[in-house]
């Protein structure tokens, strides 16, 4: 009986290549550390919807309530759509029904990967992007309105419940971050409550938390001057957090200023379940040629095992996710690799090797 269940879905496109590069680096640490993972695979994506009409396999997505802890790949095809003519994306039906509101998205700027951004101090980037994941404008999906073909109106939602709670996430998110020596124990809200209602609910909320976690520094942004600070200074950001619509701009974003999408990881968290996938797609561009960059599913699967060592008290995990973690940084400041995605020659196979031999 293994320690801790994972649920694991590869999906589609390069969502498999990263999900098998990402099970040699976890059997790895389990074998290093101690512990041992049941890593069921679970079908679904776009696909399998093609062949079977369905988008997961029957039983996945209890199994995927029932795991300690979901690591996905990534699932969904341009062509292949739902009747109403969305992309198969059972990964949101996820996000709603186990209240994944913490969307945490990382920008780290690895040593050695090519820079957009002349100041030499965009090399410490190292900031989060915490997208609020289950309402804000996004709330709206499905429930839209067009009167007469003339107005289309989509509302935004904001509620206290959800607001606390992922404000509460960001501060601890800032202490645990600065524990280990990382962040400025500092966040950021980030609105546009100068105009919104919604948004100046948002932001009283957040006063009202920041002055229970009077320890760190709490910080305020208009989205608009927030993403002018993004290209002008990335370095001088720690935790930003913000409104669900505002949080899927600004983190893609933020993966271009580190390098493309295949270097910007993301966990959703929330009080029980959490998921863990890299922010990219299935990239049906390059898919099936081994040269996707696993970067951002290793660093996402580090963030799985460092969420289920806190949640489970388990020490030996919170070090198999540093290591992981430490282990992609150090094969960047080797200069062992430079992923094809970053002008490199490096393909998928050779960063999994040089991660794999940094963690030994
Ligand atoms: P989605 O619509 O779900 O965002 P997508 O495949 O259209 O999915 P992304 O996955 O965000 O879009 O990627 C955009 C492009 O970036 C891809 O077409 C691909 O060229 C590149 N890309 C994304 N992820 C990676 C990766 N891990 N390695 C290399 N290139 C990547």
């Amino acid at each position: 009986m293994a320690d801790y269940q994972i649920a694991v879905f590869p999906g589609d496109g390069i969502g498999v290549e990263v999900m098998d590069a990402a099970m040699a680096i976890l059997e790895k640490v389990e074998s290093r550390f101690g512990f041992s993972l049941s890593k069921e695979a679970w079908d679904g994506g776009a696909t399998y919807y093609r062949e079977t009409g369905k988008d997961l396999a029957p039983g996945a997505f209890e199994a995927a309530r029932a795991a300690d802890a979901i690591l996905f790949g990534a699932m969904g095809l341009p062509d292949v759509r739902l009747p109403d003519g969305t992309e198969v994306a059972p990964h949101l039906d996820m996000r709603r029904e186990f209240r994944l509101f913490a969307g945490v998205r990382p920008a780290r700027k690895y040593p050695n990967t090519p820079s957009l951004l002349s100041d030499p101090r965009a090399e410490t980037t190292d900031l989060i992007v915490l997208r609020e994941s289950t309402e804000g404008l996004f709330a709206s999906r499905g429930r839209g309105t067009i009167e007469g073909g003339r107005v289309a109106r989509d509302t935004m939602e904001i509620t206290r419940e959800t607001s606390e709670d992922l404000f509460d996430f960001a501060f601890n998110l800032a202490r645990r971050r600065a524990d280990k020596g990382r962040g400025q124990r500092r966040v950021t809200c980030v609105d546009k409550s100068n105009v919104f209602v919604s948004m100046a609910f948002f932001r009283s909320i957040f006063d009202e938390r920041a002055a229970l976690n009077a320890d760190v520094e709490a910080t305020r942004a208009y989205v608009d001057a927030a993403a002018l600070d993004l290209i002008r200074k990335p370095w001088t950001a720690d935790i930003l957090v913000m409104e669900n619509m505002f949080g899927d701009i600004l983190s893609d974003l933020c993966g271009g200023l580190v390098g493309g999408m295949g270097m910007a990881p993301c966990a959703e968290i929330g009080k029980k379940h959490a998921l863990f996938q890299p922010a990219h797609g299935t990239a049906p561009d390059i898919a099936g040629k081994g040269i996707s960059n696993p970067t951002a599913m290793f660093v996402s699967t580090a963030m799985m095992l460092d969420w289920l060592g806190e949640m489970a008290g388990d020490q030996r995990l919170v070090e198999a996710g540093e290591a992981v973690d430490q282990a992609v940084w150090q094969a960047y400041a080797d200069g062992a690799i430079l992923p094809i995605e970053l002008g490199g020659k490096s393909d998928n196979g050779d960063v999994t090797r040089a991660v794999l031999a940094v963690l030994g």
